[in-house]
Parts: structure tokens; sequence; C-alpha cells
């Protein structure tokens, strides 16, 4: 996690991975439900050692768009280039946006999974 500078905030953390159609909403103020959301997960290894998880936050409209699936592994670089190929444009967002968002409708961020703040 980052740092920008966010118009309502000041200073603030900075998550990279949410898909730019959820950052105009974030932005907008526009209404999504839990449903709306998804959760895209990229596990990824290197041989048997398990580097680390990616997460990717899309609405579920750019998540059936997109035909990836929910939870990928993948072991080489290629194969990760081939699903972040799919994926919708990353915008990020504010992470206190973010919460507030989640705040404002009704969203459990530990029922999302994708990042407890
Ligand atoms: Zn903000």
């Amino acid at each position: 996690m980052g740092l920008i500078i966010c118009g309502k905030h000041g200073e603030s953390g900075f998550t990279d991975r949410v898909s730019k159609e959820v950052a105009s909403c974030i932005d907008d103020g526009t209404p999504l439900k839990e449903s709306d959301l998804k959760v895209v997960v990229i596990r990824m290894y290197d041989e048997d050692e398990f580097l680390g998880t990616n997460k990717y936050l899309l609405t579920e409209k750019e998540f059936k768009k997109s035909g990836i699936p929910e939870v990928s592994v993948v072991d080489k670089e290629s194969t990760y280039d081939v699903i972040k190929d799919k994926l919708p444009r990353m915008e990020g967002a504010c992470s206190s946006c973010l919460n507030n968002f989640y705040k404002n409708n009704d969203i459990d961020p530990s029922s999302i999974d994708f990042e407890r703040l």
C-alpha cells in the first residue's frame, strides 16, 4: 500500500488493486451492493514456494466480462501475465474513501475480504 493525497482525507493510504469502475463508484458515491462487487484472487507460487496472494476488487459486471476465475493459482510469471491482461484497468482508491464506501453501502469489509483496513 502506498500513499496519496486525497481531496477529502489529505495524505492517506492508497489501495492500488481497485478497478476503475469500482473507483469511480467510490468517487461519485454511486451506491453498490455487496453482490455487485467481486474479489479476484491470484495465489502465486514459485515451484513449491508460496510467494503471496494478490487480490483485486472488481464489480461483478467487470468480473463476468473478464472471464477469469475467481481464484487462480499461478506458478509462472507468464501465467500471471495472462490473467493480469484479462483484468480490467486498475485505478486504485484512497483507503479512507474505500472504508467510507463500505460504510455508506452497508458492506461488511470482512465478508468482502479484500483488504481489512
Ligand atoms: Zn479519501
